[in-house]
């Protein structure tokens, strides 16, 4: 394990110059992982020069097809090392290696690969005119880079998040300086080795350590030479960073919070509504962004369905990440699981009916010190209780039974959120109906977490700005311009 955690700037590990570190801790058992050198104005300046430097250098000369054949050698290597890549971002996060394995370092492999097919295939539109003294003029358009990308990342699924955003930018020729969440900087240090493995020229690919406010994530969000950001976090950070991006004109791409929904209608297929809830609340310790947080049942299965859930609930065995029993890690941090149980304490306060859960789990001996919560259910809140308004992001739900379709529609509606939702029914045009009307900007049917990546990804309301995903990503990692001919 690297014990030394120092920034990628221009193709080289640096440490920084005040010596300033900050520490790296499992949260499985509070372990110290290493010293993470915290990134200065210095620093920050440095791997901005450098990403600005490197677009008018080899990289900035590569045909799309030369720059596809490193992005498909990014994926190779990210494979071939899959192994790193595993225990660098469970070390981080603590999250079960089945999930790691099945989601967090394949699809990190993927952003590269998918985002290299759908530039091969990119077109632009042409027009053409009679001009007024009788002649032909054509118009089309040419995608040009935007220049230097800002990325700004969070813990839930570090590569994973950070890859989404890379692979695009680098797939349209910019260059980025990523800003891993403070929490979990190993597979983002990780990818420098892998960038220079095969062969992406120096500068490309930058890695800055640190926090938000007065460290890395400010110097870097409001540095003049930074030509966009892209974000994902919480949508406080958010507001903060559209407003560093104000000065100067810089376009964001902003990923934000979420107080997603479950509808579950009476006639829909018990089984798998039990099921894919169980995932969308507790997948990850409940930290995932489209994860939900609020279930709303129709009363005629209301009570089996919070029975059933509640047996789920029960049966997640937390433990260490490669224990094959394991089915729920621990929270990312001790910061956190103080933010987690402190809404399990406010959702006491406020008159829950605690269903199971709302504390601590016993755990043995080594890893008492780690961040555990129980997985938590709730009944009986009205729809202004904390957690039933706020984003807890952790493995927790409360669950309300309802009448009616209208009646479901506005309670998921009166949220400033409008991430995601998923909808259980049998009914196709109910569930279509209700599709178009909960404010969100992505819906699942009968399913949560199907994702193909050709297709828009974003929030409505407070859960975002911009779409990504696909063609999508390309509006934002490239400026369109209109060239104009004459002949
Ligand atoms: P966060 O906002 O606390 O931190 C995200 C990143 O921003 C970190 O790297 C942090 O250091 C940096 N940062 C903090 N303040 C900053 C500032 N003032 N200027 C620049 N950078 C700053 O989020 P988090 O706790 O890491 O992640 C959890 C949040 O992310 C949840 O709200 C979750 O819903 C959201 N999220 C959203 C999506 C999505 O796709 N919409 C995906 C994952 C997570």
């Amino acid at each position: 394990m690297n014990t030394n955690i120092q920034n990628f700037i221009n193709g080289e590990y640096v440490g920084n110059v005040s010596g300033k570190t900050f520490e790296n801790r499992n949260p499985v058992d509070n372990s110290l992982i290493g010293l993470v050198h915290e990134a200065g104005r210095l620093e920050v300046d440095a791997a901005v020069a450098a990403a600005k430097r490197a677009l008018s250098g080899p990289w900035g000369q590569l045909s799309v097809i030369e720059r596809v054949k490193l992005l498909d050698a990014v994926a190779v290597e990210i494979n071939r090392r899959f192994d790193d890549f595993l225990q660098a971002e469970i070390a981080d996060t603590g999250k079960p290696s089945h999930l790691a394995s099945h989601v967090d370092i394949p699809r990190g492999a993927a952003n590269f690969q998918i985002f290299a097919d759908t530039i091969k295939n990119m077109s632009t539109e042409s027009f053409e005119m009679r001009t007024p003294d009788g002649k032909t003029a054509l118009s089309y358009g040419v995608r040009v880079p935007r220049g230097v990308i800002a990325v700004v990342c969070p813990w839930n699924l570090p590569l994973l998040l950070m890859t989404w955003k890379v692979g695009p930018a680098l797939a349209c020729g910019n260059t980025v300086v990523v800003k891993p969440s403070e929490e979990t900087p190993l597979t983002a240090t990780l990818l420098g080795e892998v960038m220079n493995t095969v062969g992406v020229p120096a500068g490309v690919y930058n890695v800055v350590h640190g926090f938000g406010p007065d460290s890395a994530g400010a110097f870097l969000t409001s540095h003049p030479d930074v030509n966009g950001i892209t974000f994902t976090g919480e949508t406080g950070t958010g507001t903060a960073i559209m407003k560093a991006a104000a000065d100067g004109i810089r376009p964001v791409s902003l990923e934000l919070g979420g107080k997603n929904a479950a509808l579950v209608f009476e006639d829909c297929d018990f089984q798998v509504a039990v099921d894919t809830v169980t995932r969308s609340c507790f997948e990850n310790a409940g930290q995932v962004c489209l994860g939900t947080e609020r279930v709303y049942v129709q009363r005629p299965i209301f009570e089996r369905f919070v029975a059933a859930l509640k047996e789920k609930a029960e049966s997640m065995t937390p433990g260490r990440p490669f224990d094959a029993q394991t089915r729920i890690g621990p929270l990312v941090s001790k910061e956190h699981q103080r933010k987690v149980l402190s809404y399990y304490e406010k959702a006491r306060e406020e008159g829950a009916t605690i269903v199971t859960g709302g504390g601590i789990p016993a755990m043995p001996d080594d890893l008492k010190d780690g961040c555990w919560v129980q997985p938590t259910i709730w009944t009986g809140l009205p729809e202004t209780a904390s957690v039933v308004t706020e984003e807890v992001f952790g493995p927790c739900c409360h669950i309300s039974p309802f009448d009616t379709e209208d009646e479901v529609l506005a309670k998921v509606n009166d949220n400033r959120y409008g991430l995601a939702t998923s909808i259980y029914t049998q009914d196709i045009g109910r569930a279509n109906r209700l599709a178009r009307q909960i404010e969100v900007g992505l819906c699942w049917i009968n399913s949560w977490f199907l994702r193909d990546l050709r297709t828009p990804f974003g929030g409505s309301k407070q859960s975002g700005i911009g779409r990504e995903g696909g063609v999508h990503s390309f509006e934002f990692y490239t400026e369109l311009r209109n060239v104009m001919v004459k002949y």
